[in-house]
């Protein structure tokens, strides 16, 4: 099986029902999902509630999370009792609900054993004049209950003004949301523990969502952090080769624009990469905008063709 870490990884994606998804999933990236509420594509994901499979080739049928465990040395034989990120795209025809995620060493306690969440955005694209929710308005921890127990929710919220092409990262306890008529590729630690926060008081089958209060005022950070520090603005980016936008020691974050030709090395322990718009070939592979694919460690150098923008992501080795 040695052979196989030259082989490309792609990967069958699991769309999601969200009471706030739309239908750009489905028609513009052309997934094979029924519905006008498909929310969320896992292009690349082996969590239990959406585990991708792979297209083709050697592993063919086979479980993301079944492939990292059998063959963990395309993964470059990392410490992760299973695999650390998930990658998504996500359409909001409306406005998701307000959220939190906790960190590793909350997680582990509250939420038997699970990742914590620390995620981040590229704004694929937004209407004129978008915002999101990034962060909060609460000076102390006190306020901060005090606001969400008496539902004073237009002082809490802090919305900040967005553009296509805009990066945000979440850090745990930072509260946020996506407004309706984003569309969002995120990267994020393979972990869905989400704690709402409010929900705009919205119905799904008649009633409303559960809530998770007091876990979100335990692990909400006070105060948030800076406004200027919530958003990066990604430009003058250099075609052709990756381009870092983010590292943290969860995630690296590239953006990849193919005009032409993209030469590289595969010097990760594994690189997971998303097609956001146009088409082209990886090593001889046509890929086109909605595709999902892996490079194994060991992959050697890669070659890209064609004209495409891509988002690509790894681990610290
Ligand atoms: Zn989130």
């Amino acid at each position: 099986m040695s052979a196989t870490k030259n082989e490309i990884l792609f990967l069958e994606p699991v769309c999601t029902h969200n009471i706030w998804g739309g239908k750009k999933l489905r028609e513009e990236f052309g997934y094979p999902v029924q519905g006008d509420d498909i929310g969320e594509c896992w292009g690349i994901s082996a969590h239990p509630n959406g585990d991708g499979t792979v297209k083709s080739g050697t592993f063919a049928g086979k479980k993301l999370s079944e492939v990292w465990k059998e063959q963990p040395e395309l993964f470059g034989n990392l410490a992760y009792d299973r695999f650390p990120l998930m990658t998504k795209i996500i359409d909001a025809r409306e406005d998701l609900s307000i959220q939190v995620h906790p960190d590793d060493a909350y997680a582990q306690e509250h939420e038997n054993g699970s990742f914590g969440k620390t995620e981040c955005w590229y704004i694929m694209d937004c209407p004129k004049g978008a915002a999101l929710v990034i962060g909060h308005n609460a000076a102390t921890r006190q306020e901060l209950a005090e606001m969400i127990h008496e539902g004073r929710w237009k002082e809490f919220i802090r919305e900040i003004p967005v553009k296509k092409g805009d990066f945000i990262q979440i850090d745990p306890g930072t509260v946020h949301a996506i407004k309706g008529g984003m569309l969002i590729l995120e990267t994020q630690q393979n972990s869905d523990i989400t704690y709402r926060v409010y929900d705009y008081d919205r119905l799904s089958d008649g009633k409303p969502r559960e809530l998770h209060v007091e876990k979100s005022i335990d692990v909400i950070t006070v105060p948030a952090k800076s406004v200027e520090d919530s958003v990066k603005s990604v430009a003058g980016l250099v075609e052709n080769q990756l381009n870092e936008l983010y590292a943290c020691r969860y995630y690296t974050i590239f953006k990849l624009d193919v005009n032409g030709n993209a030469v590289f090395e595969q010097k990760y322990p594994f690189m997971m990469a998303s097609v956001l718009e146009g088409e082209g070939c990886v090593n001889g592979h046509p890929v086109k905008k909605g595709a999902h694919f892996i490079l194994p460690c060991g992959f050697g150098t890669v070659d890209m063709q064609g004209e495409m923008e891509l988002i690509v992501s790894t681990v610290q080795g």
